[in-house]
């Protein structure tokens, strides 16, 4: 349930989470908000670096987004590769943004050097933050594809930005 590199929880721990909570927020109508990470220019960073270097980058990242994941009802997760997640409970979407928002900042903040980078000098992520309250008429991979769709709206815009997606 724990990835190997990083640490922190891996997919099919937040698959089982995700899906939980599922069930809890349809029973109780609470909000799940969902936010996706994916590194910045991640591959020409392993091709600059090296892939020992990359390991130690995801290994920083994994650990700032943990690091502000430790309400007991929160759970970040590897979702794979260079991608990350975070399931906030009974959490908004001003609020999901906002921690998405703080996390970004904080990996931009560990100044990591990357030369070729076209949006920074140092490492950066870009995140999809998404939000709804379970019910019938929508699913879990509802919620994580509208938290990609974010993710590929933040990519579009430039990258190193946080951008979030109503349920339609
Ligand atoms: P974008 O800004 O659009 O996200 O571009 P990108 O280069 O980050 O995206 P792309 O999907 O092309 O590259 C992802 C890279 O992540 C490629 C792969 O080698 C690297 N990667 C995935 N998992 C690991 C890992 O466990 N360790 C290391 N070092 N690299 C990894
Ligand atoms: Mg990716
Ligand atoms: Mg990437």
């Amino acid at each position: 349930m724990i990835d190997g590199l990083t640490q922190v929880p891996n997919r099919r721990r937040f698959d089982e989470c995700l899906r939980t909570e599922w069930e809890r927020g349809m029973r109780d109508g609470d909000p799940i908000s969902l936010i996706i990470f994916d590194v910045d220019f991640f591959k020409p960073y392993n091709d600059t670096y090296g892939h020992q270097a990359g390991d130690d980058c995801l290994k920083a990242i994994a650990g700032t987004i943990e690091s502000y994941c430790r309400r007991v009802p929160d759970l970040a997760a590897r979702y794979g590769g260079e991608e990350f997640t975070v399931i906030l409970l009974n959490t908004d979407i001003e609020g999901a943004l906002n921690l998405a928002e703080t996390i970004r900042a904080r990996v931009r903040a560990l100044e990591i050097r990357h030369e070729r980078s076209s949006v920074d000098d140092y490492v950066t992520v870009s995140a999809g933050v998404a939000c709804m309250v379970p019910a019938g008429e929508t699913s879990v991979e509802a919620l994580i594809k509208l938290a990609d769709d974010a993710l590929y709206d933040a990519k579009s815009k430039g990258r190193n930005v946080c951008l979030s997606l109503q349920e339609a």
